[in-house]
Order: structure tokens, then sequence, then C-alpha cells
């Protein structure tokens, strides 16, 4: 006992700051692709390469667009394509799908970018120092949130495990997971909505009393991911439930879903 509290005295706070001060995240993490400074060549190279065609040429193949929602992260197209680059941007969460999607047009000489941005504004970061008297006035007490897997990996679920540990600590938010939705506030949806579970996620949403909120996790939880719509999955979360927020990634990491979740908050 004396040990682990020596051990615990001298590592002290490992607890994230964020979102008052700054995320640190990897330079190496894998965010969203950039082709805002793609040619047209290249834009063409890399959306031949993706899996989950996240890259599409409108009519005309004189714009593409980047539909972040189903976008994998797997840096396939910045593989085949010089000059797509993937960065590290993980602020990606959005309460619209057409919020997730960036477009380059090409004109006689130069590209014409547009949604992309590095500092989206989200003011989840002005809502950081008084989260929980914001969650009260909301709820009038701490929020819970319920979990189901939909149908995913279980790679969505490592990182919203990670939410509970030292490091990201959302239980300092007043924000905890409920074991039963009639305890929940919030819908955390992971995976493609599999057809064996779309009658289990209905119940447990109409369980839940209101205000409800629905948040849909990563590339699967979008859009239905590199899965899409087949004879076993219904795609994304928003074809089966009203969604509030969207949080791209695959999968996105912790502070992803904290940004989405805090999001998901200030609506
Ligand atoms: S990172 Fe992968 S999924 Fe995303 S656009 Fe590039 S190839 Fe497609």
């Amino acid at each position: 006992m004396f040990e682990i509290l020596k051990k615990s005295l001298a590592t002290g706070i490992v607890t994230t700051d964020y979102p008052q001060g700054a995320a640190e995240v990897s330079d190496a993490a894998r965010g969203e692709p950039d082709i805002s400074k793609a040619t047209l060549t290249d834009a063409r190279l890399g959306a031949a390469a993706c899996p989950t065609s996240a890259i599409a040429f409108e009519p005309g193949d004189r714009a593409a667009t980047l539909s972040l929602d189903r976008c994998a992260f797997c840096g396939l197209c910045a593989e085949a394509a010089l000059s797509i680059r993937m960065t590290n941007r993980w602020q990606l969460a959005a309460l619209r799908k057409e919020d997730l999607k960036r477009t380059v047009r090409w004109g006689a000489s130069v590209a014409d970018t547009a949604g992309y941005s590095t500092d989206p504004k989200t003011g989840v970061e002005q809502i950081g120092g008084h989260l929980r008297s914001e969650i009260n006035r909301l709820f009038g007490r701490s929020l819970h949130i319920r979990e189901v897997d939909a149908g995913s990996c279980n790679g969505c679920e490592i990182e919203i495990g990670g939410l509970n540990s030292p490091i990201y600590d959302i239980e300092r938010f007043g924000i905890h997971f409920a074991a039963s939705p009639r305890h929940a506030d919030m819908l955390l949806v992971t995976g493609p909505v599999s057809r064996n579970m779309e009658l289990a996620l209905r119940k447990t949403y109409d369980a839940m009393p209101g205000p409800k909120l629905v948040v849909a996790v990563g590339a699967c939880g979008c859009s239905g991911g590199i899965f899409g719509k087949n004879y076993a999955s219904l795609g994304g979360v928003d074809s089966v439930l009203p969604v509030d927020v969207y949080i791209p990634g695959c999968p996105p990491n912790p502070y992803a879903l904290l940004h989405g979740i805090l999001l998901a908050i200030r609506t």
C-alpha cells in the first residue's frame, strides 16, 4: 500500500488539461488526408487507390470531394499520389455530414479548395472551463453515456476505453459510462449497423429518457466505412437513428472522441 502511494506521488498528475490546454497528439498519428495541394493527376491516382471510395470526382472531372465520414485514414491515397499527404489533424467532429466534405476544384492554373481548415471553430475549448455547469444546465446532473457496438471491429472500443484512463479521465467533466440505457443521456454508437444489431440499437435508443443525444463514432459509424451497405450491414448509424454528432476516424483517438462528445453537449 505504502509502495503504491509512494509511486503515485512520484508520478504526479498525468491527466491532460485538454480542452483548456493543447492536446498532445504525435506528429506520426494518422488524421485527415490533405488533398488540397494535389494535382489533378495525383488526385485521380489517390481516388483510384482509395478502398472506401472516400475521394470522388464530380462529373466533368475538374473537382474532387474527400468525404471524411468514409475515410479510414489508411494512407493508401498518399502512397499512390505524391502530392496527397496524411496529416495528424484529428479535431474533425461535426454536427452535419456536409461539414465532413473537403472539395478541391482545378481551374486553369490553381487549385481552389473548400472545406479545408486546420482550425475548426467549434467552440469546444471555450466550454471546457465550465463544462460541469453546462452539463448541469442541460441535464440537471452529470452526463451518462451508453455505448453500443453495432458491429464494429472493436478498434473504436479500444479508444473509447482510453477515455476512462488517467490520461484522458472523462469523469473529471462529470461524464460517466452507464450500464443501462435507462440511465443514459447520450448514445455512443460504433460500427456499421449490422442487420442483427438494428433491433437492439433501436430498443436501446427507445429505452433512453429524453433529452437524448446520439453520437456516431468512427468511419463505420459515420457512413458504414469500408463495409458500406450490404446484405449484413445497414451502413452508418444515421440509417437507423437521428445522429447529433459525427466523429470520423478509423479509429478516432481519445482526444477526437472527447472533442466530439463535448461538441454534442454544446449543441
Ligand atoms: S486515407 Fe485511405 S480511406 Fe482515406 S481517402 Fe486516403 S485512401 Fe481513402
